[in-house]
């Protein structure tokens, strides 16, 4: 089994399969993995406080009437206000799910603190931040599994109601559940590419069964992974200019310039201009009489997503969750919201930054990923 049914134009997008591939493989992966690695990039502010919006305030992870939820009452699946804390699979105490806290706060500096309409955004309030440095946590598996998961799951897709899916023929909705169903395969992605093989002798490795049974064997979902990577590019390369002159200091001159330069043949890579010079079509979007409307609506339900990861079970999981979340609300704000400002200015947080470099990397791993691993089993049986 490889990769070979995709061919032609990415659905909803302006480049074909083949050409995401090559400038993943010789540009996007390359810079992408250096940049990440940079001091700027690699420590990221965040709650990791379980303070779920939908859960009561004894801790007991057992939701209560949905506070923040916008959809109708009856959208909102009646299973998941009965979930009691004996389904709550918390993997707090697990070594793969801890998250190691060791940061420097020093690397981090100011920028300002502009609010993303996307984003049920709680970074601004400075209490209970941690720091934490990204490279010593990697997304992978962490023994999160479930009840807990799979209702966060099933809220993200059945209470922000994208119901219809990959059919729904509103092209609004349908882009919005693309882009969640993306991140999702590349979540799993991580997942099986650095899975506990054996517990016993603590052994990781990539879970081929796994790869296979959560995403090769759905070529929408692969399809969608192409597609958020797209979507992602587009904000990025749309806020190319503002990105080339932004500050990037962490108070180490040569690291810094080092990472100016990076982010520089990111947002100017010349192969990407030439070979797809518009990922996304932003400008397609919200044309319909009742564009104002859906996009309102399509706002609030997005938040309602970015509130959910408070109520993610697993400190790591909780972490990448919010930094993805907050990436493609950040993507979001960068094609959806600019016009909408006064001044027509663009201006990001120092965290939307770096939740949109770091979200465009995972995504361009998770291509690497899927690509390795469906040529593993297609040359050398690896699923026997
Ligand atoms: P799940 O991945 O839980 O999927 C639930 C259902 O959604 C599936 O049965 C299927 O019907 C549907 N579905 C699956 N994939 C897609 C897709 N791409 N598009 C559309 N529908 C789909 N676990 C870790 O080990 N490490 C992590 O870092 C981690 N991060 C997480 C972050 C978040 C925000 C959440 C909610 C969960 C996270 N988890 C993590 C848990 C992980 O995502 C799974 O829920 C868990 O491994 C159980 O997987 P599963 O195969 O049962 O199905």
């Amino acid at each position: 089994q490889g990769l070979d049914e995709f061919q032609g134009a990415v659905e909803d997008c302006c480049c074909d399969y083949a050409t995401v591939d090559a400038l993943n493989q010789e540009f996007l992966h390359d810079i992408l993995t250096k940049i990440v690695k940079t001091p700027f990039f690699r420590y990221f502010k965040v709650r990791l406080w379980c303070d779920c919006p939908f859960w009561p305030e004894d801790g007991l992870c057992q939701l209560r009437d949905c506070s923040v939820c916008e959809c109708p009452e009856n959208e909102f699946p009646a299973s998941f206000k009965g979930l009691g804390s004996d389904h709550l699979t918390c993997q707090e105490g697990k070594p793969q799910g801890i998250v190691d806290r060791t940061m420097d706060a020093q690397a981090f500096q100011g920028w300002t603190e502009t609010d993303n309409p996307w984003t049920h955004d709680d970074e601004a309030q400075n209490g209970d931040i941690t720091y934490v440095n990204l490279l010593l946590n990697p997304e992978k598996f962490t023994g999160y599994t479930g009840v807990s998961a799979h209702k966060i799951w099933e809220a993200i897709y059945m209470q922000n109601c994208f119901k219809e899916g990959e059919r729904d023929t509103c092209a609004e909705r349908r882009v919005f559940y693309r882009l969640i169903s993306g991140l999702h395969t590349s979540i799993s992605t991580h997942i099986a590419g650095d899975y506990l093989l054996d517990e016993a002798t603590t052994k990781w490795g990539k879970s081929y069964v796994m790869m296979h049974e959560r995403v090769l064997m759905h070529p929408e979902r692969v399809q969608n992974l192409y597609f958020t990577f797209l979507f992602v590019l587009r904000a990025l390369t749309k806020a190319g200019a503002y990105l080339s002159q932004a500050e990037y200091s962490t108070g180490n001159d040569a690291e810094d310039q080092e990472t100016h330069e990076l982010v520089r043949r990111l947002v100017n890579c010349q192969q990407l201009r030439t070979a797809c010079p518009i990922p996304f079509d932003e400008a397609q979007m919200w044309r319909g009489t009742d564009g104002a409307e859906l996009k309102q609506q399509l706002q609030i339900h997005f938040r309602n997503i970015s509130a959910l990861m408070d109520c993610v079970g697993c400190e790591k999981c909780r972490l990448w969750g919010k930094l993805q979340i907050l990436g493609l609300a950040t993507a979001l704000k960068i094609l959806f919201s600019v016009e909408d400002s006064p001044a027509h200015t663009l201006d990001l947080q120092r965290n939307e930054v770096i939740a949109l470099v770091n979200l465009l990397s995972r995504l361009s791993e998770s291509l690497e990923l899927v690509h390795e691993v469906a040529n593993d089993i297609k040359t050398s049986n690896k699923l026997l």
